[in-house]
């Protein structure tokens, strides 16, 4: 594979690029991907990109789980809680943007809601509540959200100034053109409209420990991967003023130091085969006896991790990048 790579950034348009990863796809160790870095805006992405037919078999039931569960119980509930604090967070940028006390009338909408937790909590408080997914899923079935389906996330079916809060977590690195998701976003969003993103860091201190055994590179599903450089400019361009900017997330940091260890010490294993087996999926005796050597190894790792945690914080090289953001006033 050639070092050097002459193709359109999708990201600022320069058209060269230098070869940074080769790594293996994430959930059969089959194939290798290719991952380049822009020389202009730093962007890393993987080139060739796999074919919409490839994609749609890495976004399988095995990755969005059933509607009701992805997790085991325990994992599950935690994950609940996260969703439900998130949720809590929106609710109070949300609040202090719009000077209102009563959520009747705004529109949030999640790119990319999964099952939909978040949106879930957020329609108890009161929102009207929007969902986009990907047509391969078929999870969500509530009254309480309208749900929309596309093959790509890539438009946004509002008119314009039509929302008052957008959330796209973990999702922008997932699509083919998040410049131009992020311009849909910016034309969706009213005066003072609240943008919640959160996408993995490669430029983070997990991913220099860990490179082609990062948990959060999750290759091929994430076609592009973000840090400051690349992120900023794009949010800025489209008028977005940073409200509230984090790298570090304790569940996130946490579990991908945990996870990458072990696919960097146990090369003989799948990669991610610990987090494989928190899924929910049918279990039999040995799994679960797996699942509980599991447990052992990952917390003679936590020491590790909370370490590697309180440093990347210190030097905001954190595994994620998290960002609320507002449109200015527009009329
Ligand atoms: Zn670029």
């Amino acid at each position: 594979m050639s070092q050097i790579l002459f193709h359109k950034c999708k990201i600022c348009n320069a058209n060269k690029h230098i070869l940074y990863l080769a790594s293996i796809d994430f959930d059969t160790s089959k194939k290798i991907y290719f991952l380049y870095k822009c020389y202009n805006c730093n962007i890393v992405f993987i080139y060739p990109y796999p074919s919409d037919k490839v994609l749609a078999k890495h976004y399988d039931d095995n990755y969005y789980g059933s509607d009701t569960s992805k997790f085991i119980f325990p994992i599950e509930r935690f994950i609940q809680f996260l969703n439900n604090n998130k949720a809590s967070i929106i609710n109070k940028y949300i609040k202090l943007f719009h000077s209102i006390s009563e959520n009747k009338n705004l529109n949030i909408l999640d790119i990319g809601c999964g099952r939909a937790q978040t949106l879930s909590k957020l329609s108890k408080l009161g929102y009207n509540c929007f969902s986009l997914e990907r047509t391969e899923y078929q999870g969500i079935q509530t009254s309480s959200i309208t749900c929309y389906k596309q093959n790509n996330l890539n438009s946004l079916p509002f008119a314009d100034n039509y929302l008052h809060a957008v959330i796209i977590w973990h999702v922008l690195e997932h699509l083919k053109n998040p410049t131009n998701i992020i311009s849909e976003i910016a034309r969706v969003l009213n005066s003072d409209g609240i943008l919640i993103l959160s996408v993995p860091n490669i430029s983070s201190l997990q991913y220099s420990i860990f490179k082609k055994n990062w948990f959060h590179l999750d290759v091929p599903r994430h076609l592009f991967h973000f840090n400051f450089n690349s992120l900023i400019p794009m949010l800025k361009k489209n008028k977005f003023e940073i409200i509230r900017l984090t790298t570090c997330s304790f569940e996130q940091n946490l579990f991908g130091f945990i996870q990458s260890s072990m696919n960097a010490i146990l090369l003989f294993l799948p990669k991610n085969a610990f987090y494989n087996l928190l899924k929910a999926s049918s279990k039999n005796f040995l799994d679960y006896l797996k699942l509980f050597l599991w447990v052992i190894i990952s917390l003679l790792i936590i020491p590790f991790a909370l370490f590697e945690l309180t440093i990347s914080k210190i030097l905001k090289k954190g595994a994620v990048i998290t960002i609320y953001a507002k449109q200015p006033k527009k009329f």
